[in-house]
């Protein structure tokens, strides 16, 4: 049987790459951070969702060799058997604090959050009213979930106000959207749907994993830009982005929802516990979060002065108010060039092209971090312009 399931999976293989689709992993030899260690080169890294710069820092780490001296490596047990501790309620807690929300509830990831969200609070009777753009685990989530589906164009509200009438004689409706969309950093307008919402008595869910920490004032995410905090019925998010990097995932909102989740959200049922170090370290995160706001301040001069010199430089950006910067190039093969002379000059980025990103829609993403001193974004933004003119792209 395996052969010619082998020979199955090796003409798939080669179409991939054929396609010019295969991902290959690069090697880092360093911790996480602004200059990383590459194929045994230092290179300064714009493609790490490490906003804050926390992946490598100190009072997180210590925070974790603690909790492992004092709490032990591991749980061995799901959340309801022997996997609770005292520090994931406290984490939980921290989290709905931060968020201005009722509750929380902790998962092994976000993709396990929005995985276990759906098919525990919806049926047939329901609607989910979903933005095109949505990340991947909200999808597949939404598929787990017998609720009859509903589909917008990205942030266009003129096509969500249609499809929140054809989802009027369904029982409850939920509108599903990421807080930032990766792609182009764009933040989905929740003042609006919020409005929209309230017109066509629907409920709103947003997956803050790339705005939480970064967007709003103190970094709380959408809610907090949109002074709707506390307003929102569900958010999701990663501890694996802005908060830390490491892993883990939450849902927040409603206390009731979380009660329910807590009872039937399968991957909250079925999957191992987060360890006390990633707790630990969560917490200590959040109590930094409360104490100042230095980072949050830092990453958004960060990113204003990238913006603000590439766009005086005559580079295509997407206007956003997140940490990422979508260098606009929109021939595919310019986007690998660029970005493979990128790499020679020490500037460690990627380049995305369709199927990733619409066709003639290429890129260079750039993120931001608070770890990114001035001398990092000068040599990052005059590497842009030297490959720029060089590819008569500017
Ligand atoms: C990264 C991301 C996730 C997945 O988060 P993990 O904790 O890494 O599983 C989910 N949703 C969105 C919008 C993301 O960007």
């Amino acid at each position: 049987m395996y052969q010619d399931f082998q020979t199955h999976l090796t003409s798939e293989l080669a179409a991939i790459k054929e396609a010019g689709l295969f991902k290959n992993e690069r090697l880092i030899a360093s911790p996480q951070g602004a200059d990383i260690v590459v194929n045994g080169k230092h290179v300064l890294n714009f493609c790490a969702n490490n906003y804050l710069g926390l992946a490598n820092h100190p009072a997180l780490i210590a925070a974790a060799k603690k909790a492992m001296d004092e709490r032990g490596y591991g749980m061995s047990s799901v959340r309801f058997i022997c996997g609770t501790q005292d520090r994931h309620k406290e984490l939980e807690q921290a989290i709905s604090r931060y968020f201005g929300t009722e509750d929380a509830i902790l998962y092994a990831a976000c993709f396990d959050a929005n995985g276990g969200v759906f098919e525990p609070l919806l049926t047939e009777e329901d609607a989910i009213i979903s933005d095109a753009l949505n990340h991947a685990s909200i999808i597949d989530g939404v598929r787990l979930c017998k609720a009859q589906r509903f589909r917008y164009a990205n942030a266009d509200m003129a096509e969500l106000e249609e499809q929140l009438k054809a989802a009027q004689s369904c029982r409850f409706r939920l509108i599903v959207t990421d807080g930032v969309f990766s792609m182009d950093g764009n933040v989905c307008p929740l003042d609006k749907i919020y409005e929209l919402a309230n017109r066509y008595n629907a409920m709103i869910m947003v997956d803050e994993s790339h705005s939480a920490g970064v967007v709003g004032k103190t970094g709380r995410g959408v809610t907090e830009l949109y002074q709707l905090r506390g307003k929102v019925e569900i958010l999701t998010g990663t501890l694996g982005k802005a908060f830390g990097g490491a892993v883990g995932g939450f849902t927040t909102g409603k206390k009731e929802i979380i009660d329910l989740l807590r009872q039937r959200s399968r991957p909250y049922l079925f999957s191992n516990s987060l360890p006390p170090m990633v707790v630990a370290a969560g917490i200590e995160m959040f109590a930094m979060m409360d104490k100042t706001n230095e980072l949050q301040d830092k990453l958004h001069r960060n990113t204003d002065y990238f913006r603000e010199k590439m766009l005086a430089a005559g580079f295509d950006i997407k206007p956003t108010q997140s940490a990422i910067c979508a260098v606009m190039l929109y021939d595919a093969k310019l986007s690998q060039e660029f970005s493979a002379k990128l790499q020679d000059e020490g500037i460690y980025v990627t380049g995305f092209y369709y199927p990733v990103v619409p066709k003639g829609q290429a890129r260079i993403r750039v993120q931001i971090s608070a770890a990114h001193e001035q001398e990092h974004l000068d040599k990052c933004i005059e590497a842009f312009i030297k490959v720029g003119k060089m590819l008569e792209v500017i």
